[in-house]
């Protein structure tokens, strides 16, 4: 099970196929070619015509324009209003980055989601509307800082920033015991959501199941909480 994924499934609702990917850098790229890879229909737009081209001959998306995205009216020109979510993937150029999540916002697009390249640049596309705001080096850095010092734990969904869905091994300490045994939501305020027992999932475990080291599970919780774990 991939948690990472959950952040997208956010994002991808029923009515909500369409994607325009603004600025065609590593990280656009990678945006554009994954949501093209798994099926949806994606606009990528970029102002450097090379880039463009680049895009076209990758097959990157279904459709790449060049346009400047701090014209209003060439982002209404192609259409791109429309969509339901636009990612601005504009980093080292705050100005543009900033404006173009404006007016993304000022044409009625319901979902943006922006990149942010630092913390200065984060507090402005909140300020001018942005509904998302992503810090693809900072968040990278705090993931592998986790794993580093935890590495019991397999995948983290930050819910908040106090409170996360983890996938972990079952601590050595647990190995054995039931779940009722463990009584996690007394004792650590923590409520198990699955037990992973080979490629399968087992979404609310019973609670004469008894876990073994190994095997992973997936709780939800407060980080505090999830901190107290015996990993
Ligand atoms: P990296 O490539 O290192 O991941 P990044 O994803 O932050 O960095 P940038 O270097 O910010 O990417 O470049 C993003 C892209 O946005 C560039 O290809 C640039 O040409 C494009 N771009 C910049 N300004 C505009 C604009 N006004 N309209 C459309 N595209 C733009």
């Amino acid at each position: 099970m991939n948690l990472s994924s959950l952040n997208l499934f956010s994002n991808l609702q029923a009515t909500n196929k369409q994607f325009a990917v603004i600025g065609l850098g590593r990280f656009g790229k990678a945006v554009c070619s994954t949501l093209h890879g798994l099926g949806y229909e994606v606009l990528g737009v970029d102002t450097d015509e090379k880039k463009v081209t680049q895009a076209l001959s990758d097959r990157i998306a279904a459709h790449v324009l060049q346009l400047d995205s701090t014209e209003p009216s060439a982002l209404a020109e192609a259409g791109i209003f429309e969509f339901d979510t636009v990612i601005v993937a504009i980093g080292n150029y705050l100005a543009e980055s900033i404006t173009t999540t404006l007016n993304l916002k000022e044409g009625g697009v319901t979902n943006v989601i922006a990149k942010a390249s630092s913390e200065t640049h984060l507090k402005l596309l909140k300020k001018v509307g942005a509904d998302r705001v992503v810090f693809p080096e900072r968040e990278m850095g705090c993931s592998l800082a986790r794993s580093l010092t935890k590495p019991s734990i397999l995948e983290r969904f930050d819910l908040d920033p106090d409170h996360s869905i983890v996938e972990l091994f079952v601590p050595e300490k647990f190995d054995g015991k039931t779940i009722a045994d463990l009584d996690l939501r007394r004792r650590y305020g923590l409520t198990l959501i699955a037990v992973g027992r080979a490629d399968k999932f087992e979404i609310n475990p019973q609670p004469n199941e008894r876990l073994r080291k190994g095997e992973a599970m997936v709780v939800i919780g407060s980080n505090k909480d999830i901190n107290r774990l015996p990993i």
